[in-house]
């Protein structure tokens, strides 16, 4: 990453031209490293494979009621204009016969946070990798996060937040999801 490092620099140096600073400027001189460093660690999720995370931590097991792992709190950057979105994601499955280390469950969302995202996408791709590993009989995943785009850009209510659901599985039953939401009110 070191080369990359030296590149983003260099253009970071070229946009700060281009409104209208001056780089060379004493407070900007370290700006554009630290740029890059903070960019490039925001992105870590894209040198990082979920798999590894998993790889000794799936096993079986009889228990076969509803797992909770809640407030889980994630920032990622939005792709349409890179600027931080931030909140909570809450996770629930009923396991079919395979579990999963729930200590791993933070570190999948961290993977998949760390990349340019949209939140539906985020939900959906975390809910795939869960639901691809340990095949539960159903799984619901909720995401709500505030998005810098909207706060700064003054729209009306801007600091609300954003929802976005999955369910799989027996999940989409409405008892089921009415046992998830309210676990995850509590
Ligand atoms: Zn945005």
């Amino acid at each position: 990453m070191k080369g990359n490092l030296l590149k983003i620099k260099k253009y970071v140096k070229e946009i700060l031209k281009l409104i209208g600073e001056d780089p060379e400027r004493e407070g900007l001189v370290p700006t554009p490293e630290r740029f890059a460093k903070m960019l490039i660690e925001l992105t870590e999720g894209y040198r990082k494979n979920p798999d590894d995370i998993v790889k000794n931590a799936i096993f079986e097991s009889k228990f076969d009621e509803m797992v909770i792992v809640k407030d889980i709190e994630f920032s990622s950057l939005c792709e349409h204009h890179l600027l931080p979105f931030f909140g909570k994601v809450h996770i629930g499955f009923i396991p079919d016969k395979k579990l999963i280390g729930l200590s791993k469950i933070p570190r999948i969302v961290e993977v998949f946070s760390k990349r340019l995202q949209v939140q539906e996408r985020l939900t959906q791709e975390i809910a795939d990798f869960i639901i691809n590993k340990i095949k539960p009989k159903g799984f619901g995943i909720i995401i709500e996060a505030i998005h810098l785009c909207t706060v700064i850009r003054g729209v009306k209510n801007s600091t609300a937040k954003l929802v976005t659901t999955k369910m799989e599985g027996i999940f989409k039953e409405q008892r089921i999801k009415d046992e998830f939401f309210n676990l995850i009110k509590k």
